[in-house]
């Protein structure tokens, strides 16, 4: 019968040379049915009946027979869970030697040692067979009960080791296989983290080539739109008969508006690449204000609309922002309310708060008396390309970009922009923005009490432009804008020559040097045939070239202008030409002409 790990095991080993020794722990373990005998034969029925409750005792006369024996039991995976081994025995190995045999091939085993030698020591044994809980000394003649008793404690608790160690590797096995499901789940984990980065990439790399895209888009409308507006331009300045200025500017006016499309879509894709600059510099908002307002009234004017612009007892003197940005946002809200009101008024009241941080901030109300809005489609006008409904989208127009950038932008600014209103009875639209730290904070006061401001004598007037005398080189490629440009110059007196290509320009700069006549102003479109701007320009300067050179670009995303100056232009200015904007700018650079930045 082989051990069986549900069963406990009562197998005992008796090594004894003495015949008399061995038929004592026969009669012994018989009276608690021991089955087996080596030497003696036992009757079937006997046996059957003793399996079932006693133990299972072998015995061998010498040490060398109890090693084998214990050794065979073990390679039968049915091990003797103990045996009693006398001390002295003949022939063959002494008691100690056995026990250590025993104990090299089969560790587990419950010993007992049964010896009559009375100064047999414990210390002694320690010392040779070393420290255990598996040893006990029973020393000769034993009775019946002690042999019992021993039997049953060591059987016991061999039963109970091999259950502990049995439970000890299940527990082993399960801390494996769990090890084993962390590991997969972490390299499942890990893979999905690698297919997520490579997602990601893919999504950044999407979006790289979408901003490219409307860069390249941007720049392939703005060249011929510059074209458009600025000959429109031009048409409107030497025309007087009626039908043909109204022409002209019909195409400037649809050019512009196209314009304004796509600056918005470029905002956007700015701001959703998270590229749009923001500048900080201290500037005052109460002028910005002003001038918004003056440039709104004539498209308030002119649908009989009543512009004012008012302020709190308090506002800013001074904001730490970008001026452009305020501008910008203040536009598409008075525009907006211009835009949905058919009549009564647009106000704007600017007055000096505090911001939910306790920081001091500048707010604006935009209030019409327009279509109003519904206060359940307010959070869905902030998103891109939505508008209150599809019919009043058709009637006027747009396309939904506004909110959604101005509060973007608002936000980059630190503020907010919430609205507010009813159908049918007029919005508000409230933006919010710090204004820089309280220890910084200058205030304007009492305005003009609560009142309306003649803003216009307040806000910058349009550049003046000073007719003066200077030579610009313009290097450009194309046709139609070497035209446009040579007219708004000329136009201006300004003496112009031309470069078709960045080669020519250099050489010509280099040339008019020479000549000790040198060019006041270059004007450089950085995308030409044969040499283009950036490397023009930095030839000029590798050169020696210390005179201004003003970047022409129509490309007008983010690092263009850092761009353009880091190959030596010292300012930069984009395409469509803005008229005055170009002329301000080489009538600065003109009359401070060592302007290499
Ligand atoms: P657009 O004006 O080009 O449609 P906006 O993002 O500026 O885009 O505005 C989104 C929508 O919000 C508008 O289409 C309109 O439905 C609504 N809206 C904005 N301002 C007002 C306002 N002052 N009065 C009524 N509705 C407005």
């Amino acid at each position: 019968m082989n051990y069986s790990e549900s069963r406990p095991n009562r197998r005992v080993l008796v090594i004894d040379d003495q015949e008399s020794i061995h038929f004592a722990f026969r009669t012994i373990f018989r009276s608690m049915g021991d089955t087996a005998s080596s030497d003696q034969q036992t009757p079937a029925s006997l046996t059957d009946q003793q399996e079932q409750i006693g133990y299972r005792v072998d015995f061998a006369f010498s040490g060398n027979e109890g090693v084998q024996k214990a050794c065979q039991a073990n390679a039968d995976n049915d091990p003797y869970a103990m045996a009693f081994v006398d001390m002295k025995m003949d022939p063959g190995p002494d008691g100690i030697e056995t026990i250590r045999r025993i104990w090299n091939d089969c560790p587990e085993t419950q010993i007992v040692i049964c010896t009559a030698m009375v100064d047999f020591s414990w210390p002694i044994l320690m010392d040779e067979l070393g420290e255990s809980d598996q040893l006990l000394v029973l020393k000769k003649p034993f009775d019946t009960a002690e042999v019992l008793q021993l039997a049953f404690a060591l059987t016991e608790k061999w039963n109970l080791a091999r259950q502990a160690r049995l439970n000890a590797r299940q527990m082993e096995q399960t801390v494996q296989s769990r090890t084993l499901e962390i590991k997969q789940a972490h390299e499942k984990l890990v893979s999905l983290n690698h297919e997520l980065e490579h997602a990601k990439e893919k999504a950044e790399s999407a979006n790289r080539a979408k901003t490219e895209f409307l860069a390249n888009m941007s720049h392939e409308i703005r060249t011929p739109m510059s074209a458009i507006i600025g000959y429109a331009e031009i048409l409107e300045d030497g025309l007087s008969d009626a039908e043909l200025l109204s022409v002209a500017a019909t195409i400037k006016r649809n050019g512009q508006h196209l314009l304004e499309i796509l600056n918005d879509l470029l905002d956007l894709s700015k701001i959703e690449a998270g590229k749009m600059s923001i500048e900080r510099v201290p500037c005052s908002p109460y002028q910005i204000a002003a001038e918004v307002a003056s440039l709104m009234r004539v498209k308030a004017s002119k649908k009989g609309l009543e512009l004012r612009l008012e302020f709190g007892e308090k506002f800013p003197e001074t904001a730490i922002i970008d001026p452009s940005r305020l501008r910008q946002i203040l536009i598409n809200l008075v525009g907006n309310a211009i835009k949905f009101t058919e009549q009564g008024s647009v106000t704007i009241q600017g007055r000096l708060a505090t911001n939910d941080d306790h920081l001091p901030s500048m707010e604006f109300d935009v209030i019409d008396t327009g279509l109003g809005i519904s206060l359940d489609d307010v959070p869905r006008l902030f998103e891109p390309f939505a508008q209150a409904d599809t019919s009043t989208s058709r009637k006027y127009g747009g396309t939904g970009l506004g909110l959604a950038i101005s509060r973007r932008i608002a936000e980059q600014l630190g503020g907010s922009i919430e609205a507010t209103g009813r159908p049918g009875c007029g919005s508000i639209f409230r933006l919010s923005i710090p204004v820089g730290p309280r220890e910084d904070l200058r205030v304007l006061k009492n305005i003009h009490e609560g009142g309306v401001i003649e803003e216009d004598s307040l806000a910058t007037s349009s550049t003046d432009i000073v007719p003066l005398r200077c030579h610009v080189l313009l290097a450009e490629d194309g046709l139609d804008n070497q035209r446009l440009i040579t007219y708004i110059l000329q136009k201006a007196g300004i003496e112009v020559s031309v470069a078709s290509n960045g080669k020519n320009a250099v050489e010509m700069a280099i040339a008019a040097i020479e000549a000790d006549e040198p060019f006041d102003v270059i004007l450089m479109d950085m995308q030409m045939p044969v040499l283009d701007g950036y490397a023009a320009a930095r030839q000029l300067r590798n050169s020696g070239y210390k005179g201004p050179i003003i970047a022409l670009t129509a490309h007008a995303m983010e690092g263009d202008r850092e761009n353009c100056l880091a190959a030596g232009c010292s300012d930069y200015t984009t395409k469509p030409i803005d008229r005055e904007e170009l002329l301000d700018l080489v009538v600065e650079y003109a009359s401070n002409k060592n302007v290499s930045r």
